[in-house]
């Protein structure tokens, strides 16, 4: 696509014309099976550093089976996966890889019995063997970034569903990760919630953050995406930009799609 070729319009950190932007995923004939059923069926995939890629597509069409296994939480069982130049292949590169990606499930997944700091250091006072005082210091100035600073010392339970799923980004954030895997992160959020997390997927997408975002949002798409792709049964049908893509549909899957959403 054009986006590909000239680098992300999203990205702050845009390279001068003609130079190349570097690609930080090759997803090649990627396939994927549970069992006998076949979820993913050779899918091709390309992003450049900075691109912001919106996927979207009918429930049970492998959007979340295709991301996850971006960070190998499912292995896939055919074609081969290149994640900012480091193949992933069986269990070797495993925790190479789940450092340059940080992910963002619908369902915040926070730690309930660690205070919000805590559930940020965590990782990296672990992983990457941060000093407590450093990877603190770094904590609190992501929740700042967020926007909630001033919940640093709460636990989960006592902040609401979008203050949640900030933490949640802030702890993805806090491992420096090259690229960031969203899936439906709004879709279990009261409306007056989904807002200011998509405020902080927008200002991380101006900062020049690689990001893959399994959404329905249309708003977000077309204010911060690069490029909308459209799986249906399996593989990746359309894969254009916002305006291509809203105003102009090319597969009748996606025309279809699109009447039921809009
Ligand atoms: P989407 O995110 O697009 O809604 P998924 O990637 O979650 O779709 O699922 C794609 C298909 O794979 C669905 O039919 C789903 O039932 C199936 N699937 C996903 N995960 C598993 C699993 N762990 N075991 C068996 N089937 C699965
Ligand atoms: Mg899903």
């Amino acid at each position: 696509t054009a986006s590909a070729i000239t680098g992300p319009k999203s990205s702050a950190a845009r390279t001068a014309p003609g130079q190349e932007v570097p690609l930080v995923i090759e997803a090649r004939a990627v396939e994927k099976h549970f069992g006998t059923f076949h979820a993913l069926r050779g899918v091709n995939l390309s992003v450049r550093q900075g691109e912001v890629v919106v996927i979207i597509g009918p429930s049970g069409s492998g959007k979340s089976t295709f991301i996850r296994t971006l960070n190998a939480l499912d292995p896939h069982d055919g074609g081969t996966i290149t994640v900012d130049g480091i193949p992933l292949q069986g269990a070797r590169n495993l925790d190479a890889i789940r450092r340059e990606v940080g992910m963002v499930f619908q369902s915040f997944n926070l730690f309930p019995h660690l205070s919000v700091l805590d559930n940020i250091t965590l990782a990296p006072t672990r992983v990457r063997r941060a000093s407590k005082a450093e990877a603190e210091r770094r904590g609190l100035e992501l929740l700042r970034r967020v926007g909630i600073e001033e919940q640093a010392h709460k636990y989960p339970a006592q902040l609401s569903g979008g203050q949640q799923q900030r933490v949640a980004i802030a702890r993805a954030l806090a491992m420096d990760p090259k690229i960031m895997l969203f899936d439906e992160p709004t879709s279990a959020l009261d409306p007056e919630m989904i807002k200011e997390v998509l405020d902080v997927m927008k200002e991380l997408a101006r900062s020049g953050m690689t990001m893959l975002v399994v959404t329905h949002e249309m708003g977000f798409a077309r204010e911060v995406a690069d490029r909308i792709l459209f799986f249906d049964q399996g593989n990746i049908v359309e894969d254009t930009t916002p305006e291509a893509f809203y105003t102009n549909p090319q597969h009748e899957r996606a025309r279809q799609f699109l009447g039921k959403i809009l």
